[in-house]
């Protein structure tokens, strides 16, 4: 098989263990409750796996007189840390790491190398900043100026080993079809995971009250309890259903009764908002609600409480010329060192919610 084929895999194996190594760190730090940007770990990771790739396949070839031959895979290493990494570095932190290359490889000595080193830097920066500021077209930027320091920094090379235009055109050429490869492989592993986020948003979204939904709940009260367990937190809860709510639909029809749902969410996000918002709402069946208090004993979750309760039974809703008045009812709970899992914790709210129901509705119930 050509050298160019099996460069072609290379590099393609190269970017595809950088994605799986990638997205298995990133796992691996949310089961340790690690939070760090997305971004920032892949521009931190990034920059050291390339650094790893590009001075490790160096060193098999560091002062020979071949030392030219790996320039390729390289400056796609280069390349994908100006254009695809969001790295934040001051660009004369490059300078130090050039030193220690041209060391590594024998060419301080060697004013082409120099040069050469002096045009990657401008590549990286031209490049970078494209990344940054070019809206239009970006795919004919990169490859224009992928093209041109591409030419410029294989003429160095040429020049200092002496290599034959045909090796020459032939390096550049390989340079700017990987580069094109790049592009799109990058591209394409964006688009995926853009999809895969905008997909678990879907799904966990309430389209009607824009609040999270019951799939989100469930996920978030299993991680919460057992986070709350291990680091001994407390953790409440606060379920609501509407009262008498088949009533407004008989009554006022079912786009009305839409209406007061949207509203009844929105009052409650508000004053959730006004108070902490790290407490979560989730709408958890047709007229029925559920808060996570992450960090709350009883007496605060209940100030919280009182707040929604007052303002969901004052605020009546407008439907066209008419005003409904709703009211809830509420179950509260805290977590308990007793409870094993989620439903036991879960069970007791409910139960809490029903008492409120049997005992008259729109009242709390906490304990
Ligand atoms: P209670 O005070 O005991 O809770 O009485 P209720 O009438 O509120 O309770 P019930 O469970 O009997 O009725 C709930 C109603 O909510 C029935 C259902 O048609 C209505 N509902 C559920 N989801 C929606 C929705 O998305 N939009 C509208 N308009 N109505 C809904
Ligand atoms: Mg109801
Ligand atoms: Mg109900």
């Amino acid at each position: 098989m050509s050298p160019f084929i099996t460069s072609i895999f290379f590099i393609l194996g190269i970017f595809t263990l950088y994605e799986v190594l990638y997205e298995a760190l990133k796992d691996f730090l949310k089961t340790k409750n690690f939070t760090i940007d997305d971004d920032c770990l892949n521009a931190w990771f990034g920059l050291i796996y390339m650094l790893i790739f590009i001075f490790g396949i160096q060193t098999t070839v560091a002062g020979t007189s071949i030392s030219w031959q790996f320039m390729n895979f390289q400056l796609m290493g280069v390349v994908f840390c100006a254009y695809f990494l969001n790295i934040k570095v001051p660009y004369y932190y490059f300078i130090p790491v050039l030193l220690v290359f041209m060391y590594l490889n024998g060419s301080l000595g060697y004013w082409e190398s120099w040069l050469h080193g002096i045009v990657l830097i401008t590549f990286y920066v031209v490049l970078n900043y494209f990344r940054r500021r070019q809206k239009l077209h970006p795919f004919v930027y990169y490859n224009v100026t992928g093209m041109l320091f591409g030419a410029l920094l294989w003429l160095f090379m040429k020049i200092k080993f002496n290599l034959p235009w045909t090796t020459y055109f032939e390096e550049w050429i390989y340079f700017v079809i990987f580069q094109v490869l790049l592009y799109s492989y990058v591209t394409m592993i964006l688009r995926d995971s853009e999809l895969k986020v905008r997909l678990t948003e879907f799904a966990n979204h309430d389209a009607l009250t824009k609040t999270q939904n019951f799939a989100a709940y469930t996920s978030e009260i299993k991680h919460s309890f057992s986070e709350s367990k291990e680091n001994q937190l407390t953790l409440s809860m606060m379920m609501f259903d509407i009262d008498h709510f088949k009533q407004v639909n008989d009554t006022y029809g079912h786009l009305a009764g839409d209406e007061v749902l949207r509203h009844t969410a929105s009052v409650v996000q508000t004053v959730i908002d006004e108070n902490d918002p790290s407490v979560k709402l989730y709408r958890t069946g047709g007229e029925e609600f559920n808060i996570l208090f992450p960090g709350y004993d009883l007496p605060s979750t209940e100030k919280i409480v009182n707040q929604i309760f007052m303002a969901v039974n004052h605020l009546p809703v407008d439907v066209g010329t008419k005003k409904i008045s709703i009211s809830i009812s509420v179950g509260v709970s805290m977590m308990s060192k007793k409870d094993v899992d989620p439903n036991d914790f879960y069970v007791r709210v409910d139960h809490n919610l029903y008492h409120s129901k049997k005992n008259g509705r729109s009242q709390i119930t906490s304990e």
